[in-house]
């Protein structure tokens, strides 16, 4: 089933991201968690593509599990500027033949090793044009990633959403943000997105921060601002691990149920591969999604 189609409906949606490993050895534990994941029946899951491309033959073979094994529609992330042309072509026909419809279109990071070599030599630069390549395809519904505290590369907002409209025109069906943990950060950047025309569904990401040591991960990854509300509660529960998962449980629900009750109808969750995390945030909203998701 295509993303879009689940955007379109009426009802809540609450979606799941897990990532796969990053060598056979750790593959069956990444199964399994990915499974109990998709046992929730999330609308849908969506896996990352390790940086540089070196876990992809991964990416594809966590999506196709979850959807042979559980229907749940499945969105593979695909990056583009560490790779050449073909690479990509390769990837782009696994995934039509693995039957997974939906793609997250993105650039990738930028490595310090990639930043030193020539770029006019480069094959892909932005994301727009993988965008355009699987738009010309005509296979795939598309995600691409958008920001709303700045793409740390851009020189300020505008010219970020003049950007991210162009990889809206090029063909991407909606977009997911950067993980936030103040709601206020994102209504403003709806706003403004609205503003420059940007008309495609946007989903919030929020990431569940459960262990204290996740904190200067998630910073350093995203940039993200901490809310004083979000600081106290590491403060106060981050040398307990027990209250700081039953916390940051807590916090990411608040969280999305705030989104929900402003009209965000869609919210995709950082759930990495904890599948604790994942079914303690869909109990919590059980009733306002209207489902159970005990087994
Ligand atoms: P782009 O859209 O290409 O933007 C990158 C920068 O270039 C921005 O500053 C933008 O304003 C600017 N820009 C865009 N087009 C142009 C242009 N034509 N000319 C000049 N400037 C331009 N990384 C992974 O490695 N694997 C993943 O699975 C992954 N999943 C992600 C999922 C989400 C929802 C998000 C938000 C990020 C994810 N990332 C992932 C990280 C992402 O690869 C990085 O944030 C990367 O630095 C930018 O990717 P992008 O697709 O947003 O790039």
């Amino acid at each position: 089933m295509k993303i879009t189609e689940i955007l379109r409906q009426e009802q809540m949606s609450l979606s799941f991201e897990v990532f796969p490993p990053k060598k056979e050895t750790t593959f069956e534990s990444v199964r399994e968690a990915t499974e109990q994941i998709a046992a929730l029946r999330p609308s849908f899951m969506s896996v990352t593509y390790g940086a540089g491309g070196g876990t992809s033959a991964y990416t594809l073979a966590v999506a196709k599990n979850i959807k042979d094994k559980y229907g749940v529609p499945m969105l593979a992330h695909l990056t583009c500027v560490s790779s050449d042309r073909e690479t990509v072509r390769q990837r782009i026909r696994e995934l039509k033949e693995a039957g997974i419809t939906n793609v997250m279109a993105l650039r990738g990071d930028l490595t310090p090793e990639l930043e030193q070599t020539d770029r006019s030599r480069w094959d892909y630069r932005y994301a727009v044009e993988l965008i355009r390549e699987l738009k010309d395809d005509g296979s795939f519904c598309i995600g691409g990633a958008c920001y709303p505290e700045v793409h740390p590369e851009s020189p300020n907002q505008r010219e970020d959403l003049r950007r991210l409209k162009e990889k809206v025109d090029a063909g991407a069906d909606f977009l997911t943000t950067q993980m936030v943990f103040d709601n206020n950060l994102f209504y403003n950047f709806l706003y403004k997105a609205r503003e420059a025309g940007i008309t495609v569904p946007i989903l919030p990401g929020i990431m569940p921060i459960t262990n204290a040591n996740q904190v200067a991960r998630a910073i350093r990854l995203s940039g993200a601002f901490m809310p004083q509300r979000f600081r106290a509660m590491v403060d106060r529960f981050g040398s307990d691990p027990q209250a700081m998962k039953q916390a940051g449980i807590a916090y990411a629900t608040d969280q999305i149920i705030d989104l929900y009750a402003n009209g965000i109808t869609n919210v995709h969750v950082y759930s990495m591969n904890k599948p604790d995390i994942a079914a303690g945030i869909s109990q919590n909203l059980s009733a306002i999604l209207g489902r159970s998701f005990l087994e």
